[in-house]
């Protein structure tokens, strides 16, 4: 080996390291470097001081079995983080995933899961951000970026249309072009222009009838020559190995297949090399994948590391402080009659906590699937309001003789991934979908018997999708939706129930009042799909989510964008500074806001825009921005948001590429997608 190689040089731009790289590795070499070596690692090549390149598990943290078993801060689920609508959380969340996935010896985590919340029964809904695009870009944007300033690459997941787990590794999604642009590329487009992310993560399902991992059009059209991604691509685990083999994948742009040993069949040195033999490929089109992995390599010091070493356990109490602040920022307060919450200790001396949820540990091994995260401590609801009230009321189970209950229920994260695989077992997990939208029969059961015990029985929901909550709504005077709050839930839902902390949550998901009203619901092709012909129709085309509901004028359960506070704020003066803009213009819109009640709190002010006229059908209106407001009693701010012309636009299946038509639009501005009390116009011509 040459020291003074230039690839060895960090001082050197990292395009001319990677190509004397390349230069130098011989045809063996690149083949071994395309596929994985174990579980979690690439092949080292000794001649050249290629270290193996190390991956672990995310969203949620850094997980236990892929962190040679570690414990890790568990973070709230990401739907969760979501809800905040907070994006410096959201980089401050990416920055710990970021020292802790160095922690544990890798380069990479496979995460932030961006899928698009399509159906409220996905599994995996809890590991991912929003039903629209803009929220979920702008939120995984900053996790990339989080993560990315520690010098570890992200990889985001899972690309594309991987929106439901019924049958992911054979399914094909049926989409028109107009629907995979604007909804599920656009998410996608939005990370890459804003984060310039690492990695990305091919997904396991066809995408009309060609699997992810050998999708030219989506490798290499869409991701590579549209969006400018210059990250690597690697397969979900065992992703290749339905495809036709190793000349499509590497043809179509995959950097790597993962894991190695017998779970990766595709991209083997003899399969690879039959196709270089045949003429299928040459050698120029692996030099093509595999620059971006060396990129990567660069990217995240691989040649400068220090001996490989790892803890088995990370136990810091900053990191787990952040991991507390996304929960009580997460927290959706879906119900406060008549303010019940929050509650007043100095007149309540026994509260009963009871429910299935209520002392349950989440992040258990290979609980839930990829993000079992097990964290070095656990603080269960039950935990976290006993500690907070210890000097001022007693806790008791019979909800008859308490001043208020706390009926803590919900979903379960799955058991355990491979019993809900064997058993069926509903819940938010990885490989299955839930079969119905409403809470378990015997959860329901209990409600009823507790609100006939005590009427003041507040309902706090754990879980990582939405609800139906419409048969036992009227029944009970509160509910909290506190997701999978984390590590350190127990503590924040107790900062959140006796009001030191304002609940700021807002739903990143609609919650319809029935399934049929769903877009994704409408027949059974849409959602599971029609498992014996093996497709899912995504017939609802753009409509996804809050654009449904708003095009067929159904009224949700719950709006997108949804979520009560202890305080009352007021938004008015909704002001933009130009009346009309030209073709790469921008804009800013003000708003005032008014914190009108005796505490402080936080509110998000929710900008959405509506094309007044044009020639394609178009949703109503769709989010393009936000901003989070925390104002003290009585306080009053001017929240200025600046956008650009990017606001306007949607995509032509005639020209194939976003445009924009000129005209008027209306810019509303509100703190929900159905409370949007202020509104404007704007001309846009070209
Ligand atoms: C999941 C991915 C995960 C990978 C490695 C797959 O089954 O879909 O999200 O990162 O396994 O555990």
């Amino acid at each position: 080996m040459d020291n003074k190689a230039k690839y060895l040089d960090p001082n050197l731009d990292v395009e001319q390291r990677v190509n004397d790289l390349i230069k130098r590795l011989n045809i063996d070499e690149k083949i071994t470097l395309i596929r994985g070596k174990d579980f979690w690692t690439t092949n080292p090549i000794e001649r050249l001081a290629i270290p193996p390149f190390g991956m672990t598990d995310g969203p949620l943290g850094v997980a236990w079995h892929s962190s040679h078993w570690g414990k890790h801060t568990r973070f709230p689920a990401t739907i969760g983080l979501a809800a905040t609508w907070n994006k410096e959380l959201a980089y401050k969340m990416g920055e710990v995933l970021g020292k802790e996935t160095k922690l544990a010896g890798r380069h990479q985590i496979l995460a932030p899961g961006v899928n698009i919340i399509r159906s409220p029964l996905c599994g995996r809904n809890f590991e991912y951000l929003s039903e629209d695009p803009i929220l979920s870009s702008e939120i995984a944007s900053e996790i990339v970026k989080g993560i990315q300033s520690q010098n570890i690459a992200v990889c985001i997941k899972h690309y594309i249309t991987n929106n439901s787990e019924t049958k992911r590794m054979k399914i094909s999604t049926e989409i028109s072009e107009r629907a995979l642009q604007e909804i599920y590329v656009k998410n996608y487009k939005r990370i890459i222009e804003k984060s310039d992310p690492w990695g990305l993560m091919a997904c396991y399902n066809k995408i009309n009838g060609i699997y992810g991992p050998e999708n030219k059009y989506i490798l290499t059209d869409i991701l590579r020559d549209q969006l400018g991604f210059t990250g690597h691509v690697t397969t979900d685990w065992g992703a290749a190995k339905n495809t036709s083999g190793a000349a499509a994948c590497i043809k179509a742009g995959l950097s790597l297949e993962m894991p190695g040993m017998l779970l990766s069949r595709i991209m083997t040195p003899r399969k690879v090399k039959k196709a270089l033999k045949s003429g299928e490929i040459v050698e120029e089109d692996i030099d093509y994948i595999l620059k971006p992995l060396l990129r990567t390599f660069m990217r995240v010091g691989l040649f400068e590391q220090e001996e490989q070493s790892y803890s088995k356990v990370t136990d810091i109490a900053e990191h787990q402080d952040i991991a507390q602040q996304i929960a009580e920022e997460s927290m959706v307060l879906l119900k406060n009659d008549p303010n019940i919450l929050p509650i007043n200790l100095k007149e309540i001396k026994k509260i009963a906590i009871i429910g299935p949820n209520a002392e349950k540990k989440f992040g258990k091994p290979f609980q839930g699937g990829s993000s079992a995260v097990i964290p070095p401590r656990f603080i269960t609801p039950y935990d976290g309001i006993k500690s907070y009230v210890s000097e001022s009321a007693e806790i008791i189970d019979d909800p008859k003789d308490a001043d208020i209950t706390l009926l803590i229920i919900g979903l379960d994260h799955g058991g355990s991934f491979f019993k809900t695989l064997l058993f069926k077992t509903e819940g938010d997990t990885e490989g299955s979908d839930r079969t119905h939208y409403g809470l378990a029969k015997k959860q329901i059961k209990l409600i009823d018997e507790t609100v006939a015990k005590n009427p003041n029985t507040v309902i706090i929901l754990i879980a990582g999708s939405p609800i139906d909550c419409s048969e036992w709504y009227d029944k009970v005077p509160a509910i909290l939706n506190a997701w999978y709050p984390g590590m350190m839930g127990g503590n924040a839902l107790a900062r959140v129930l006796f009001g030191e902390v304002n609940p700021s949550g807002k739903l990143p998901v609609t919650y319809p009042k029935k399934l049929q009203d769903h877009p994704a619901h409408k027949s059974k092709k849409r959602f599971p799909g029609d498992l014996k012909e093996m497709k899912i129709y995504f017939d609802e085309g753009i409509f996804v989510g809050y654009r449904y509901f708003d095009q067929h004028h159904i009224e949700p359960f719950f709006s997108f964008g949804f979520g009560l506070s202890y305080t009352e704020f007021e938004l008015s003066n909704i002001q933009v500074d130009n009346s009309s803009i030209q073709e790469k213009g921008s804009f800013t819109i003000t708003v005032d806001i008014k914190n009108k009640g005796d505490i402080a709190g936080a509110e998000v002010v929710q900008i959405y825009i509506g094309d007044d006229e044009c020639l394609v059908e178009r949703p109503p209106k769709e989010l393009q921005a936000f901003e989070k407001v925390y104002l003290n009693s009585g306080e009053q701010k001017t929240v200025s948001i600046t956008l650009d012309e990017s606001a306007f636009e949607f995509y032509s299946v005639k020209e194939k590429k976003f445009i924009i038509e000129s005209g008027s639009f209306t810019i509303w501005a509100g703190t929900s997608s159905r409370n949007l009390l202020l509104s404007t116009k704007i001309i846009y011509s070209k």
